[in-house]
């Protein structure tokens, strides 16, 4: 599953062909989660077009009520998006209900909250490429996590979009997009020649 998402990341990075998911800096975490099952688990295409359509839905729930651009919210609205997109559909793959998949999708999200955008020379590869790997992980985690519940839990889907959307106003321009805080800025502290 880090191959697959590793390699659509690295795809974006050089320039290649990838479908935004929501973003392209993000591009990595759903398909990783769609192929790796698809492989692994022998779901039929019907059944990854049905999860990836309800991952849209979730996507297209931040996009109208928030935001999945990095330079507006940092990579909480770009991999942690993704993340919730992968979760939900992954959740649906293993049967999960209504509430199950909203839980799992909420919680790919929340726990990406404040999540900074500092790409190292304003370039989309690091620490982006590693971070969809780690993403596409933990929305399986999210799925599995929800899967041991009933679906009920204390903050809602809708919630932690809004909450996403406040940090992310709350957020120094410098973890948006920049590339002059964080790891941008620690590398340009390294590498000054470059
Ligand atoms: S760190 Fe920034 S550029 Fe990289 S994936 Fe996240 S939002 Fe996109």
């Amino acid at each position: 599953m880090f191959a697959y998402a590793l390699a659509v990341a690295e795809e974006n990075a050089s320039g290649g062909k990838i479908v935004t998911a929501p973003t392209c800096g993000s591009c990595g975490v759903l398909p990783a989660i769609l192929y790796y099952l698809e492989e692994s688990r022998d779901f039929s295409e019907t059944r990854i077009l049905r999860a990836l359509a309800t991952a849209g839905l979730f996507g297209n729930v931040v996009k109208q009520n928030a935001s999945i651009s990095g330079a507006e919210v940092g990579c909480q609205g770009e991999v942690g998006v993704a993340c919730s997109m992968a979760a939900a559909a992954a959740s649906q793959l293993f049967g999960g209900s209504p509430a199950q998949i909203e839980y799992a999708a909420e919680m790919g999200l929340e726990h990406h909250l404040g999540m900074t955008c500092d790409p190292v020379c304003g370039l989309v590869q690091v620490p982006c490429i590693e971070r969809n790997a780690y993403a596409a992980a933990r929305a399986l985690d999210a799925n599995l996590y929800s899967s041991f519940t009933d679906g009920i839990h204390l903050v809602s889907f809708d919630r932690v979009v809004e909450v996403m959307k406040q940090t992310g106003h709350d957020l120094p321009s410098l973890y948006k997009e920049t590339g002059e805080g964080g790891l941008a800025r620690d590398w340009a502290y390294t590498y000054p020649a470059r």
